[in-house]
């Protein structure tokens, strides 16, 4: 099974409005040079975007924290869980 297709099995309760993950600073990304969140999140939710700079959308976010430890030195990434009853359910099996 691809994990493209391992992916498509989980579900999600997007909470409309109230990101759980944020960028802080975006003159901060637009000077970074590693940009290693668009590389390492496993859902893609990081991307360059025309100004230079990082576009997040948390939509498919699969709540491992990579982003959050990559990104650690500069702490440009707020990072929590959703709230109660949004964010991802995995099935298992
Ligand atoms: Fe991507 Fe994981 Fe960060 Fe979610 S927590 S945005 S899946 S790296």
């Amino acid at each position: 099974v691809k994990i493209e297709e391992k992916l498509y099995q989980n579900r999600y309760i997007v909470d409309e409005n109230r990101p759980h993950i944020r960028i802080k600073d975006e003159a901060h990304c637009a000077a970074c040079t590693s940009k290693a969140c668009t590389v390492c999140c496993p859902a893609g939710c990081y991307s360059t975007n025309e100004a230079g700079g990082v576009t997040l959308a948390t939509d498919g976010c699969l709540e491992c924290g990579t982003c959050r430890v990559i990104c650690q030195d500069s702490g440009n990434i707020e990072w929590d869980y959703p709230r109660g009853g949004y964010g991802i359910s995995y099935k298992f099996g």
